[in-house]
């Protein structure tokens, strides 16, 4: 080639922007929150092949092993061969097809949040979280939000540029008096439903009196609940709850075992976030045959009780297990059992030490957690035996003991 040598081939130093970047890494790695990815090398499910080496997994959403599952693969490879690949445009274009038509009536259906719900589809539940607050709320609204909600919650308050409230429950006497005092002309309470750090509740009956008494609507981002409590409908049917106030966002990558999230509301909500929710519009529609999979997986959710029942069978064989060990479980009712080992650098140690053992158990560092508070995630599924569950507490078990020696 004769043409002068391109720039950067004469550079000995990155370019500052990078070096800055390259500095920010290092210190991540000092404070060891560097995350690294794990190649899984087998479908998903309780034991996986993961970068060589066979593991039981409690480290996915897989709650009821319906990422695994024979009749949503055949309903995906029959969506497949009908509908094609993809979408090929957003909703509002020409994306929207009869699959995403019927789920959302199969899904308003389910969880009916309130009388007459209606229910739209997002690919994630991130784009559905910014979603629904970027178009309810704006300047001169306010969004009180729960301290442990999920980042997608967090990003959605800030691209909705409304005034944000922090709480922290259970104290819901401060909320209260936020949302009394604080003027604004639209008010929204936004929580998770299940904390997916800690795996508890959020008190869903207070804040739906709260947003009744102060003229609020409530968002409840059910990513954790839905088809786990509530038989499947999730955790506003699990307190018995109906509420034109209620914003319901359900995900279905998670125990519907697919991929998608879903919010189920009043329709004046939903045409709102039909309308105007830039997050809705301005993004290509999922595949229709991932909508055909997940109407099997729906069939899955709403009529195999037995399911549901092994899942909260291995919850309790684990919670009864783990006593006597020297860290803290969480007091969580749901497959999220979260185990309090505090530093960063021993949580580390304790995940991969498990990983030797081959269980796959995953670490959870700040920010996702507070400063401190590190702990090993520990995801149930319906799919884990017996078996799988005495193997993670002999190991558990086991590496205490020579901790203690
Ligand atoms: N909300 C919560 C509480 C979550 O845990 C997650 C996923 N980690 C999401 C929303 C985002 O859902 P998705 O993975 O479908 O984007």
């Amino acid at each position: 080639m004769t043409g002068a040598a391109h720039p950067t081939s004469v550079r000995t130093q990155p370019a500052p922007p990078i070096e800055d970047l390259r500095c920010a890494l290092e210190r991540r790695r000092s404070d060891g929150l560097v995350r690294v990815r794990r190649t899984v090398e087998s479908a998903q499910g309780p034991r996986v092949r993961v970068d060589g080496r066979a593991c039981v997994s409690f480290a996915s959403n897989d709650y009821l092993g319906l990422a695994g599952d024979a009749a949503v693969a055949a309903a995906l490879r029959e969506g497949l061969a009908r509908w094609g690949a993809g979408a090929g445009a957003s909703h509002l274009v020409c994306g929207h097809f009869a699959p995403h038509e019927a789920l959302e009536r199969d899904l308003a259906a389910f969880v009916a949040p309130c009388d007459g719900a209606r229910a739209l589809l997002f690919s994630t539940g991130y784009l559905a979280n910014l979603a629904i607050l970027s178009a309810l709320a704006g300047r001169g609204d306010a969004i009180f939000a729960d301290r442990r909600n999920h980042a997608s919650l967090n990003d959605g308050m800030l691209l909705s540029r409304a005034r944000f409230v922090r709480y922290a429950q259970p104290d819901a006497t401060v909320l209260r008096t936020r949302l009394a005092t604080i003027r604004a002309r639209r008010k929204l309470i936004a929580t998770d439903a299940v904390f997916s750090m800690d795996g508890d509740l959020a008190m869903l009956p207070q804040l739906l009196e709260l947003a009744e008494a102060f003229d609020a609507l409530l968002v409840v981002d059910d990513a954790h609940g839905f088809g786990v409590l509530g038989e499947g409908r999730g955790s506003v049917a699990h307190f018995a709850l109906a509420s034109e106030r209620i914003v319901y966002m359900g995900t279905l990558g998670k125990a519907a075992g697919v991929a998608g999230a879903f919010v189920a509301a009043h329709p004046v909500i939903i045409e709102t976030l039909l309308q105007t929710a830039r997050p809705y519009i301005y993004t290509t529609a999922a595949p229709p045959a991932l909508a055909c999979a997940l109407r099997a997986a729906l069939d899955r959710v709403r009529e195999d009780a037995p399911r549901r029942a092994r899942l909260f069978e291995n919850m309790q064989r684990f919670r009864a297990g783990a006593r006597g060990l020297p860290w803290t479980l969480a007091p969580s009712p749901t497959a999220i059992q979260p185990l309090i080992i505090g530093p960063n650098a021993a949580t580390l140690a304790l995940s991969d030490a498990l990983f030797e053992r081959g269980l796959w158990v995953p670490a959870i560092r700040p920010p996702s957690v507070p400063q401190g508070s590190a702990r090993l995630r520990i995801s149930l599924s319906s799919a884990h035996s017996a078996d799988d569950i005495d193997q993670l507490l002999a190991a558990l078990h086991e590496i205490a003991q020579r901790g203690s020696r």
